[in-house]
Order: structure tokens, then sequence, then C-alpha cells
């Protein structure tokens, strides 16, 4: 994931004829800690925290606790985060962390220490003005709510801008569960709209019908009421049904616990997920994980379009076959950024003390993602280049610009 970051940032630099050393204020990362959590009963655990780029304001990122977290993926992940943030223009940078550890193995009491302890490492270097941590893969509210009242008692900082993703008790946005799923439906309407193409009667499926596809699934059929959802999947595996799935079914289904591979109704076929990846849809959402679409798979799709909603779903190297068969790819620094977005909100809401109805919040990330969208779009017609290259190079451009400036 590293390498193909960074060949993306690379040929963009190209592309601006950028000099070598704009190139590499764009890869280097500002500072990498690396550290031990040592929890009262002996257990030791890696921490990561990477922080790439806070030129355009303080570093914002996920903290993922996961047995695979790995420095080069945390690395990855925090330069896409400050081409997600300057793409979308808010003033917030690039970071990204980790913790080497599957929760499941701790109680709930080791799994408070371990997100004190990650913490108390970092004290001096987060905070509201300097690095912003968010949820990402296996954190939660619960997890974010710990860490802020630890920042607090270390810090007596009560602002709770220290960290976002907390519950809304605890300071937290309305509207942030659902702000990627949403987001995702934004960019598309504004795609699909400024390519001129029809929105009646679209189909669509959706690999990964987690947090971020069932809320895609759920806004895109409440928004155009007349779209199929005609796939999904989970882990566990997919379903199919040509007349359409009962999205609202499924998110009761998914709510009970059940994974899909034991689903029984009349009307809905297993499929395999193979089946899913090339079924002939005209939208396929990717909400799952990374490197999804690759070369040996990537001649099986027929979706006229794939959106982004993992991370780098899509392999680097098959963007330029996809595009040759007339396969758009929505990408995810644009498409899955409405987390980002919200969270930004949930920092601004902290540091004035307000608190916005929902209704606010989804009309911001309306006109941000909306006209982030249009900036991809415009940039992709004039360069005659895919939205992905467009999404790049808009972003690039406005973090070496904001790189130029503090180096003065
Ligand atoms: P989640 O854990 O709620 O959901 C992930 C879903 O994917 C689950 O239903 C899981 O069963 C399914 N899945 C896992 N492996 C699969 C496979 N091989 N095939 C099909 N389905 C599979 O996670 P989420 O919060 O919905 O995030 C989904 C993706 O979006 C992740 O890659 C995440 O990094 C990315 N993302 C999330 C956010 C956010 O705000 N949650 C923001 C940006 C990007």
């Amino acid at each position: 994931m590293l390498k193909a970051t960074h060949q993306l940032i690379t040929q963009a630099a190209k592309d601006l004829h950028l000099s070598e050393q704009e190139l590499a204020g764009l890869l280097r990362v500002d500072a990498a800690h690396e550290f031990e959590i040592l929890l009262e009963n002996g257990k030791k655990f890696s921490g990561f925290r990477m922080q790439h780029n806070n030129a355009r304001g303080p570093y914002k990122g996920g903290i993922r606790f996961h047995p695979e977290v790995d420095f080069d993926e945390v690395q990855a992940l925090a330069t896409l985060m400050s081409l997600k943030t300057a793409l979308v223009d808010i003033p917030m940078g690039g970071g990204k962390g980790g913790v080497v550890v599957d929760p499941k193995d701790l109680t709930e009491r080791e799994l408070e220490e371990l997100a004190r302890g990650y913490v108390r490492q970092l004290e001096t270097h987060i905070g509201p003005d300097k690095d912003v941590p968010a949820p990402d893969i296996n954190t939660n509210p619960k997890i974010i709510d710990w860490m802020v009242d630890e920042y607090a008692l270390l810090t007596g900082d009560m602002t709770q801008a220290s960290f976002t993703g907390k519950s809304v008790a605890k300071g937290g946005s309305i509207g942030r569960d659902a702000a990627t799923g949403r987001g995702g439906l934004y960019t598309l309407e504004a795609i699909l709209h400024l390519q001129g193409n029809p929105t009646d009667k679209l189909r669509f499926c959706v690999q990964g019908f987690g947090n971020v596809g069932a809320f895609f699934a759920q806004l895109v059929l409440e928004r155009f009421p007349s779209w199929k959802l005609v796939g999904v999947s989970d882990s566990s595996g997919a379903l199919y049904s040509d007349d359409g799935l009962d999205c609202a079914k499924l998110i009761d289904y998914k709510a009970s616990g059940k994974r899909f591979v034991e689903y029984d109704l009349v009307g809905v076929s297993h499929i395999t997920p193979e089946k899913l990846i090339s079924a002939e849809v005209d939208v396929l959402a990717l909400a799952a994980l990374g490197g999804v679409i690759v070369p040996a798979n990537q001649s099986s799709v027929r979706a006229s379009m794939i959106i982004e909603l993992a991370n780098g779903p899509v392999a680097t190297e098959v963007l330029d076959d996809l595009r040759s068969r007339g396969v758009e790819v929505i990408p995810d620094i644009l498409a899955n950024a409405g987390g980002v977005i919200v969270s930004y909100f949930e920092w601004l809401q902290n540091r004035d003390g307000s608190s916005w109805a929902e209704s606010e919040v989804n009309s911001r990330l309306y006109d941000v993602i909306t006209s982030a969208s249009k900036k991809v779009y415009e940039q992709s017609a004039q360069d005659h280049s895919s939205l992905k290259q467009a999404a790049i190079i808009v972003a690039v451009k406005r973090l070496v610009e904001a790189n130029n400036s503090r180096q003065i």
C-alpha cells in the first residue's frame, strides 16, 4: 500500500512538474512515533502514531487495534489522510495510528488500560491543535471516550477536541456514524450528475455490508427509491436477487449479529464473492477492504462504475485497464471522505462549545463533498484523466502549496 501511495504521488508530481525537493516533501513523514504499552499484568503491545503532514492543519486520522498493523501500512494510511483532507479542503493534515493487538483477546479492563496507555505514550505529541486521532478498525466511541478522558486527566484539556469519533454524550457529533456512507452517496450523485448520466433505475451491489456499506445502501435507496440493490456481501458470503434485496431486512438481520452465509429467504440466492464482483450492475460499491480488484480479476468486472468506499479496494495497476473498458472509478480519497469531514465538524463544535443539528451536519457535508467532487470532475475533464488521477492532482497541488509556504 505504501508503494502504491508513493507511486500515485510521484506520478502526480511528474505531471505537475514539481521539483525533487517538493516531491520529497510530499513523501516524507513529519514524525513517526513507535512505542510499547505495558499493562499492569505484564502484557506488552507495540503502538505507532505516524504524523505525515500538518502544513494545512493538525494531523488527523484514526487509530486501529489489529494484529496485522504494521509501520508501512500506517505510514501509507497517514499519507492518504493528508491527501484526503487536502482534497476536500478542510484545515487538517494527515496522521494514522495503531496497536498490534487483537482486541478480542483482551478483557474490557485490559482494553481500557491499553487505550489509556496509548494516550500516555503520546501525550506531548497529540492535542486539539497538534494531532486529533479518531476511531478506525476495531476502535469505537467507547475506546475514544476513554482516550479523551485520559488526555483531559493528563493535560487538563476540557474541550473534548483532542479526539473525534466520541459518543454523542461525550461530545461526539450527531451524524458521524452515517457520515462515510452518506458522503459516498453525495459523491456518487454529484459525479453522475456532472457526467450527465441518468439516475433513474440504476442497479447496484455492495461488497462489505458493515457500517459504511449498509448506511450507503440505505441512504442511496432513500434518495433514489427506483434503484435496486441486487447484491451484498459480508466476510461470510454474498447474496443476490435480480428483483432487488430488501435493504431494511438486511440491516435488521446484520444487527442481530448473524452472517450472510446463514441468510435464508425465498427469492434471495447465495452467490460466491467473485460473482458479486462480476455482477452486471451500474454501480459496484466496495466497502470492505483494500486490494479487491486486482490484475487477476479486473477483467471480470462488468459494472459501469466502481465507488471506492474502503481504502484502496482497486489496485493502482488495474486502473488503466478498467478505464480502457469504460469502467469509471470514484476514488477513495473522495468517496469515503465523509467520515473525516464530519470528524472535522465534531472538532469545530467542541472548540466553540456548540452542538449542530443533524440537518446542519448533513447539509454542510453535502456542500463540502459536492464541491470537492466538482473540482475532481473538472480536473479530470481538463486533463482527460481518470477521476483517481484528477483527485490526486488536486490534493497534491494543495499540499505542495501548503508545504512551500511552511518552508518560508
Ligand atoms: P465494518 O467493520 O463495519 O464493515 C466491514 C464489512 O466488510 C463487514 O460487514 C465485514 O463482514 C465485511 N467484509 C470483510 N471482509 C470481507 C470480504 N472479504 N468480502 C466481503 N465483505 C467483507 O467497517 P466499516 O467501518 O464499514 O469500514 C469499511 C471500510 O471502509 C474499511 O476498509 C475502512 O477502513 C474504510 N473506511 C471506513 C470509514 C468509516 O468512517 N467507518 C471511513 C473511511 C474508510
